[in-house]
């Protein structure tokens, strides 16, 4: 049963908590099996260290994948990657397809080391890992009210980041008596968990932090933005802060001017923080490097640069990641094949262009004869003669077989933009003919083109209404996928009208969600299911178990709906705050059941044998010793003589 990668699945793996690190759930594994910590670790990873798990990105993977239980969300590496590692952080600036790749490589990857290198990590200002994994003091309290359980998350273990995006408090590493993370002689300990009986007293991570917190708590906030996003939208990082840098007027032509950016940056964040981060903006009265290099044009070609630099440009000039965001997302809307081309370049002339304008002029033989004479097609010696708008007069022949009247009545229907099809037919002419009229009008073959292309579009328009007349909410990309041909034109030739019958992709999106679902319904309906399970899980008679939040939402299936969109449920979220139990209420519970079953039995209550009957630490029961006494006296039962509540 080693972990080879072909044994038998591990019998027991917890479900991964939002954002939770690799180590983490790891650890809670440790918490709840009877196996030795390097036993686990090689069960789970074949090897027995748990400083590859704390590395900025975790390896063993696919051995980890191999040994999960069937159905386990694990047994899929990219989801590991994706939703309980930071690389979504450190590649958050790449363009999609070179992040799709990333994932990939750590997906397959027994050691992280050398993603790590091509990924630049070891040139971050700050370090890109801490060896010793960090959490929020109120971040592990709140989650165990509200979960049952703390765990380490990805969120905090970023570089640069020493506060909790949520709380703001500042992040702990460890135990101030017991020493940091992973203690020794604890590979795979749990968050606020030590050797003291009380717990540990956060051990902070910095000493020297800057005075102004602010900007602390900001790349808190974007880097957990970052790590739970798919990327930027952004097609090149540079270029679009380059862009946006000389918007604010931070250039100087073309290019931007390193010293105006320093200032902005230093505006921002202020000196102390900036070097604080190992990224200061000046060296000697100058701009240091990293700030002359990052936005050059071309710079893109030579190396990766830290996300933690990119986002203090950022930070310069919007007010958060989000704003960036939108700034960028319209120019980015457009799928970059359907960009017009550049029609500038003229055509050269072709060598016998001269001879065919002297015999035109001659006006001895018609078309056919003058395309023998200079060797070339007659569709070419045509393209040259509409090009140049010469004039072609028919012949009087010609003249005479079709009647002066047809002839104006045929211009006049392609003046219009009536279809040459539809004129051949309705005069009962052919295509040459036509042709021949065409050309003893220069200018009519413009108009037809002009007056085609109004009809085109207003084709175009037609078949997007009648398709809006239908689907009123459809967005953009519905569009796309239902009438390819008429987006491609829209979008290319009449793309503001398009935009204006559309106005926002989002906004569609939202309105198309709102209408499809009925939200008020399934959160009545969903209230009430929440409500009976509650009622089920505290009953009275049953082996208590917390009614957290997310115990409940799971049993009624809503979990990962009510997760996405809390505001959707607002009679699910009333019953919960009102009705879901805190770690104190469930203690009491638990208590009261134990007390209740041993009385039952005849048993008097001592602290060792209600510990074992409610399942709770002992020290967690001495420390409620007025409320054990308090709920046996209620329930009548005997209290041992001997024992601690005695
Ligand atoms: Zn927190
Ligand atoms: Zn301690």
């Amino acid at each position: 049963m080693r972990g080879d990668g072909n044994g038998v699945p591990f019998p027991f793996f917890p479900q991964p908590a939002k954002g939770e690190t690799v180590y983490s759930v790891l650890c809670r594994c440790s918490a709840r099996t009877a196996l030795h910590e390097s036993h686990l670790l090689e069960e789970l990873t074949g090897q027995r260290r748990c400083a590859p798990l704390l590395a900025a990105l975790p390896g063993y993977l696919p051995k980890i994948a191999a040994r999960v239980p069937q159905g386990h969300p694990w047994r899929d590496t990219t989801i590991i990657v994706r939703d309980h590692t930071p690389l979504p952080y450190f590649t958050y600036f790449d363009r999609q397809s070179e992040r799709e790749a990333w994932v990939r490589k750590l997906a397959d990857a027994m050691t992280s080391h050398p993603f790590s290198l091509s990924l630049g990590l070891s040139r971050s200002p700050c370090q890109a890992s801490t060896p010793h994994p960090r959490y929020c003091p109120t971040c592990i309290k709140e989650d165990r009210e509200m979960e049952g359980f703390a765990w380490f998350k990805r969120e905090h273990q970023l570089p640069g980041v020493t506060a909790c995006w949520i709380h703001e408090t500042t992040l702990a590493l460890g135990c101030s008596q017991c020493g940091s993370y992973p203690i020794k002689g604890m590979a795979l300990g749990m968050p606020g968990k030590c050797c003291c009986s009380q717990g540990a007293s956060p051990l902070p991570c910095t000493t020297n932090q800057p005075v102004r917190t602010e900007p602390l708590v900001w790349l808190a906030r974007q880097a957990a933005f970052m790590v739970n996003s798919s990327g930027t939208s952004c097609d090149n990082i540079r270029k679009a802060l380059r862009e946006a840098a000389l918007e604010r007027s931070w250039g100087r032509g073309s290019l931007v001017d390193p010293t105006r950016l320093a200032n902005g940056m230093e505006n921002r964040f202020g000196r102390e923080v900036l070097e604080w981060l190992g990224a200061p903006v000046w060296t000697e009265g100058r701009p240091a490097a990293w700030v002359r290099r990052l936005l050059r044009k071309g710079s893109e070609a030579h190396r990766r640069s830290s996300p933690v630099l990119f986002l203090l440009v950022l930070g310069a000039l919007y007010d958060s990641l989000e704003e960036f965001e939108e700034a960028t997302e319209n120019s980015a809307n457009i799928p970059v094949g359907l960009r017009l081309p550049s029609t500038s370049e003229e055509l050269p002339r072709p060598p016998w262009s001269e001879e065919l304008f002297r015999l035109l002029e001659a006006g001895t033989c018609g078309l056919p004869g003058i395309a023998k004479r200079i060797g070339v097609p007659v569709y070419k010696v045509i393209d040259e003669v509409r090009r140049h708008h010469w004039r072609v007069l028919l012949s009087p022949q010609t003249r005479k077989k079709i009647g002066d009247e047809k002839i104006a009545a045929i211009k006049e229907d392609l003046r219009s933009g009536v279809k040459k099809t539809a004129i051949m037919q309705r005069y009962c002419c052919s295509e040459w003919a036509l042709t021949l009229i065409e050309l003893d009008e220069p200018g009519l073959n413009a108009c037809y083109r002009k007056a085609g292309k109004q009809s085109t579009q207003q084709g175009n328009r037609t078949r997007l209404e009648q398709y809006l007349a239908i689907r009123p909410t459809a967005t953009r990309s519905d569009v796309m996928k239902a009438l390819p041909g008429v987006y491609d034109a829209l979008i290319t030739k009449d793309k503001e009208w398009f935009y204006r019958q559309i106005p926002d992709k989002r906004v569609a999106a939202i309105k198309t969600r709102k209408e499809r679902v009925d939200w008020a319904g399934t959160d009545r309906q969903k209230a009430a299911e929440v409500s009976s399970i509650f009622d089920r899980m505290l009953a009275p008679g049953v082996k208590p178990v917390q009614a957290t939040e997310t115990a409940v939402l799971k049993k009624a299936g809503l979990w990962t709906r009510y997760r996405n969109n809390p505001k959707k449920f607002p009679l699910v979220n009333k019953v919960l705050k009102k009705r879901s139990e805190l770690y104190e209420q469930f203690l009491q519970r638990q208590v009261a059941w134990a007390v209740k079953q041993m009385a039952s039995a005849g048993e008097p209550i001592s602290i060792n044998k209600l510990r074992r009957v409610a399942g709770v630490p002992a020290q967690l029961l001495r420390d409620r010793k007025d409320m054990v006494i308090k709920v046996s006296r209620e329930m009548n039962a005997a209290i041992n003589g001997r024992s601690f509540f005695a």
